[in-house]
């Protein structure tokens, strides 16, 4: 610490400055030299493209270790790891006391393509306009990655002693889950004793917004597993002046619109039904009981009729299984040899993959057509509602977002979240960014956050981890 350089004539107004941010904070307001800080890294980040296949998270990853080491990180808690070119990772750890196991801050630094024709500003850019931060990543997924590497910084500033290590891990490859395992698998095959942790925080679930009013805080503890399968017919083929009853298009087509009939069975596990029963007051009267008597395990053919009917239910409720690509024959005027079509299953966790294939089998019901699965994202259990990290989660929401539920949620789609589970340690998808239900733009062009939901989740972040990472937090009252 520098403090014996400081002079007794300066030391009265630095005691007014600390009580003047200890007071901001506990306000829930960050100190502006705080958000000055978070908007430069913010602003780094976006501005070093990092998309997937091009860009180079190598060099995000090193500029946030300067970042740390600059405010005095020791070097031995800083790591950059480059599995391959253009590749890389952060590991950075806050020592706390040991008393607990550590809490581990998990966001992506690699973004999906944004091309600038395609966009009506630039993509690597941050740019702030109407109310909004636009650029690549703004909100997938680099608010998390700036806010968890700012807060740090704030919380090694303020001399703060956390009860746990805080880990945070800014990877490389999630927009293609680690399919080169050069990012979160890398990590953990490599350096599982860096990233060890009791839990996580990751992206996966935000606060949903309506017209400026918060509906709903998401924890994500679960996703639905991708599973691609290829279906083929084949035929000799022939002249197709001679057609013959033996037509390949003809038999899968037949097959698909089996399957297109079929509905895998309901099956619900803690999160889904917690899901249903907290989502239920947000709905029509009809539409809550339909959630509240499924969610009982009622069985109600009308109310399970009803929603599945809406896509965002029935996606909650089962395995689902949809017809996505479709590729027949080589010539208008040959019979088809050969006919094709992609299924892309999202398997609900638990659910074994070869118990789907053998569901398909039975559904298509054709021994000509082979089914083979051509992908497999790995599979993990939902993570168990942590009581401390839900009851932190619930009284902080309830200052930030009053009335707006927290809702566990199951994604129906994928996260390298499902890594972390399995390597045993349980994962929040919670970002505390609020976003407008309306106006999703990740992956697309123009993305965007609203700016007062950047500063608010930053603070949000902030109070969050500092909460669970001190072993008072109980005694104390949850909200100013
Ligand atoms: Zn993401």
């Amino acid at each position: 610490m520098h403090s014996r350089f400081i002079s007794h004539v300066h030391l009265p107004r630095l005691l007014l400055l600390a009580a003047l941010t200890a007071s901001l904070a506990a306000n829930g307001q960050t100190p502006p030299a705080a958000q000055q800080l978070t908007r430069e890294i913010y602003r780094e980040l976006i501005e070093i493209n990092t998309v997937t296949a091009t860009g180079d998270t190598a060099r995000a990853a090193q500029a946030m270790a300067d970042r740390l080491l600059a405010a005095q990180f020791a070097p031995a808690d800083v790591h950059v790891f480059q599995p391959s070119e253009r590749k890389g990772n952060l590991v950075a750890r806050l020592r706390g006391t040991g008393a607990r196991r550590p809490i581990l801050l998990l966001a992506h630094l690699d973004v999906v393509e944004a091309k600038r024709e395609d966009w009506t500003v630039e993509p690597f850019k941050l740019l702030e306009r109407d109310g909004h931060f636009y650029g690549r990543g703004t909100g997938d997924d680099k608010f998390m990655a700036a806010a968890f590497i700012a807060n740090l910084i704030r919380y090694k500033q303020e001399g703060f002693t956390p009860d746990r290590d805080i880990i945070v891990v800014l990877e490389t490859d999630e927009e293609i889950l680690d399919r080169n395992k050069v990012g979160m698998q890398w990590l953990i095959e490599h350096h599982r004793d860096l990233i060890y942790a009791e839990f996580a925080f990751n992206e996966g679930a935000s606060v949903g917004l309506k017209g400026g009013k918060a509906l709903r805080v998401g924890v994500q503890t679960s996703e639905k597993v991708p599973v691609n399968f290829l279906l083929e017919a084949k035929n000799p083929g022939g002249h197709s002046s001679l057609p013959t009853r033996e037509n390949a298009i003809y038999r899968l087509a037949a097959g698909l619109v089996r399957l297109g009939k079929f509905e895998f069975p309901v099956q619900l596990n803690e999160t889904t039904r917690a899901w249903l029963e907290r989502a239920a007051p947000l709905e029509d009267a009809q539409t809550a009981s339909d959630m509240r008597a499924v969610a009982a395990g009622r069985v109600d053919a009308g109310a399970l009729e009803r929603l599945s009917s809406k896509p965002v239910y029935n996606a909650q409720l089962r395995t689902t299984c949809v017809a996505t690509l479709l590729q027949g024959g080589h010539a208008e005027n040959a019979l088809p040899q050969s006919a094709r079509a992609t299924v892309n299953c999202r398997v609900l966790p638990g659910e074994p993959i070869d118990e789907v294939q053998k569901t398909l089998v039975r559904v298509l019901n054709d021994d000509q057509i082979a089914l083979t699965p051509t992908w497999i994202h790995v599979s993990s259990a939902p993570s168990p509602l942590n009581p401390e990290v839900m009851k932190a989660i619930e009284a902080l929401s309830a200052r930030f977002w009053p009335g707006a539920p927290v809702m566990p949620s199951m994604s129906t789609g994928a996260t390298d979240g499902s890594f972390l589970r399995n390597a045993g340690i349980p994962t929040y998808g919670h970002s505390g960014l609020a976003m407008n239900v309306d106006d999703i733009r990740a992956h697309g062009k123009d993305e965007r956050i609203l700016l007062k939901s950047f500063y608010e989740g930053v603070e949000y972040l902030y109070e969050l981890v500092k909460m669970l990472s001190t072993g008072s937090q109980a005694q104390r009252p949850a909200s100013q």
